[in-house]
């Protein structure tokens, strides 16, 4: 399992990303970076990140999506459950084609996946701070088996009832210690993307993430 960071790709946070000893990233995607493709494909391979990249909200571009992920071999796609029947149809049929697996994330529910998955064999994106929202905070160990299906994995600092939405996992350090321990229990695997606000996409907060996922996983070899 390892910690990544989410950003939009632009070099500042991606150098940051990189100086903060983080190996993973995944891009934050809209329809003007995906129409300014080759500039944004020069950036990112300037850094040799394991990438997933997360589909835009505000359109359906899987012809020029298919190609970021093409070039820089990102390990996952990742979809909210916001597309049409046909649109989906031609989603599967574009990565098809790509070596990456294609992931739905949990919005309200962490059944909405289940009949694409079922449909066109795409893959589990858990979004634990959507959960938290769907379990009101009780329960969340009754998971595991939900966990151990993902394929990629969103958290962030938020527990139920904290105004600590879109926050990165160390704002909340004994929480997040409790759901690292719930995903590794699941015997989880990928990626663990702390997906937390632009204001918090600096190089201090990616430095104390990094350092907070380390001494997490130190413990670990420990025990
Ligand atoms: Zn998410």
């Amino acid at each position: 399992m390892t910690v990544a960071a989410k950003c939009t790709p632009d070099e500042e946070f991606l150098s940051a990303i990189e100086r903060a000893g983080i190996s993973a990233v995944e891009l934050y995607t809209n329809l003007d970076y995906l129409h300014n493709l080759s500039k944004v494909k020069k950036t990112c391979k300037k850094f040799s990140f394991r990438y997933a990249v997360h589909a835009p909200n505000d359109g359906c571009e899987p012809e020029l999506l298919a190609e970021l992920v093409g070039e820089l071999k990102a390990e996952i796609v990742v979809f909210h459950d916001i597309f049409w029947d046909r649109e989906w149809e031609r989603i599967a049929s574009v990565f098809g084609k790509i070596k990456t697996n294609v992931c739905i994330e949990n919005t309200h529910s962490v059944h909405e996946p289940l009949k694409l998955m079922r449909r066109f064999g795409m893959k589990r994106c858990l979004d634990l701070e959507h959960l938290q929202m769907q379990c009101a905070g009780v329960f969340e160990e009754a998971f595991v088996p939900v966990i151990s299906q993902a394929a990629h994995i969103h958290l962030t600092g938020y527990f139920y009832g904290s105004d600590l939405w879109h926050t990165h996992i160390h704002h909340s350090p004994e929480h997040s210690v409790y759901f690292l321990n719930l995903i590794k229990e699941a015997g989880y695997a990928g990626l663990v993307v702390s997906e937390a606000k632009t204001s918090l996409q600096t190089y201090d907060e990616f430095k104390k993430l990094n350092d907070f996922y380390k001494l997490w996983e130190s413990k670990l070899d420990k025990n």
